[in-house]
């Protein structure tokens, strides 16, 4: 049986890299990115430190903007607010997660739409569930479709089973493959025979944190497998994604490449084309408030 192809992610991200800093290059002003964090959980430095290193390499500016774990609602809300307001951000980034007592949904709705990079804001949200081209998609899922189509991927018409359902990455990534003419199937932890739906499906997406649960039984000949996971495998999840060695995916690889067409490797698939598709999510946002201004 010939073995499956490898979509790697590594050598697009590279690219949307280099078109990215061509565009930075021809602008009177680099755009720049507030992130915004609570607190200071490692791992989210880590993250933020990552989209740094992206922002570095294309001429994109970051700033890094912190507040204490005990900050309130509305102290917060204002701050956000501020910060949104602020001319020289072309985009906010609010860190998830936030501590327990903070409401997230409350906050990113502070962010100008136009500049909410993330995608998470109620305005964005309901511009990719009406399929408006104007609003920003979550990069995870802006991520998944860069990919497909790097590969050529046809879309519209073929049976995807998504599994896992939560904002950030598993519903966006339903809706954008929805409004590009597939037919979509999105499981969770409450699906009841989920393997027969896995195998069900011409492409199957899995974002569920569970490292190496899709096995070799819930895959059939032929399919093209995304995985979105990003799982330590030895416990210290922060170091491993520091050197990007030790982490795997939610699907078992070495035994699901044995029986598809094609899959995404973990590191190196999805992963690094989400913190480039951010950049690109950037420099639209910078355009939307561009034209909102010459209206
Ligand atoms: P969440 O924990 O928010 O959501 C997990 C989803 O998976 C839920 O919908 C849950 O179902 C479902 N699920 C969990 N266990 C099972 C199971 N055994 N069978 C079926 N469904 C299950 O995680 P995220 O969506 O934030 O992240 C998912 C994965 O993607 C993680 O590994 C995360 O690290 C990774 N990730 C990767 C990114 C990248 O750039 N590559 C970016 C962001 C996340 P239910 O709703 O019923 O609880």
């Amino acid at each position: 049986m010939p073995e499956a192809k490898i979509l790697e992610g590594r050598s697009l991200a590279r690219q949307i890299a280099e078109k990215l800093k061509a565009e930075i290059a021809g602008l009177a002003v680099s755009p720049k990115l507030a992130i915004i964090q609570v607190g200071d959980r490692p791992e989210s430095s880590l993250y933020i430190e990552k989209k740094k290193e992206f922002g570095e390499k294309i001429g994109a500016e970051v700033e890094h903007i912190k507040f204490p774990e005990d900050i309130n609602q509305d102290c917060f809300e204002n701050e956000v607010k501020k910060i949104s307001d602020r001319p020289d951000f072309c985009g906010v980034i609010v860190q998830l997660p936030l501590p327990p007592g903070l409401n997230f949904g409350k906050v990113i709705d502070k962010v100008d739409f136009r500049k909410d990079v993330d995608g998470l804001s109620a305005i964005n949200v309901k511009k990719l569930w009406n399929n408006e081209p104007d609003g920003l998609i979550p990069a995870t899922a802006k991520a998944v479709l860069s990919l497909l189509d790097f590969y050529k991927i046809p879309l519209s018409g073929k049976r995807i089973t998504i599994v896992g359902r939560s904002a950030l990455v598993g519903k966006p990534t339903a809706v954008c493959l929805l409004n590009r003419g597939a037919t979509v199937t999105i499981a969770h932890s409450q699906t009841e025979n989920l393997s027969e739906l896995t195998r069900q499906a011409e492409i199957l997406v899995v974002a569920i944190g569970q490292p190496n649960f899709i096995g070799k039984d819930f895959v059939s000949p032929g399919q093209i497998v995304v995985d979105i996971g990003i799982n330590s495998s030895q416990g210290d999840k922060l170091q491993e994604e520091i050197s990007g060695k030790k982490t795997t995916g939610d699907v078992d690889f070495e035994a699901v490449r044995e029986v598809v067409g094609a899959i995404t490797p973990v590191p190196g698939g999805i992963g690094p084309l989400t913190v480039a598709s951010l950049f690109e999510n950037l420099l639209l946002a910078r355009s939307l408030q561009y034209k909102s201004l010459i209206k």
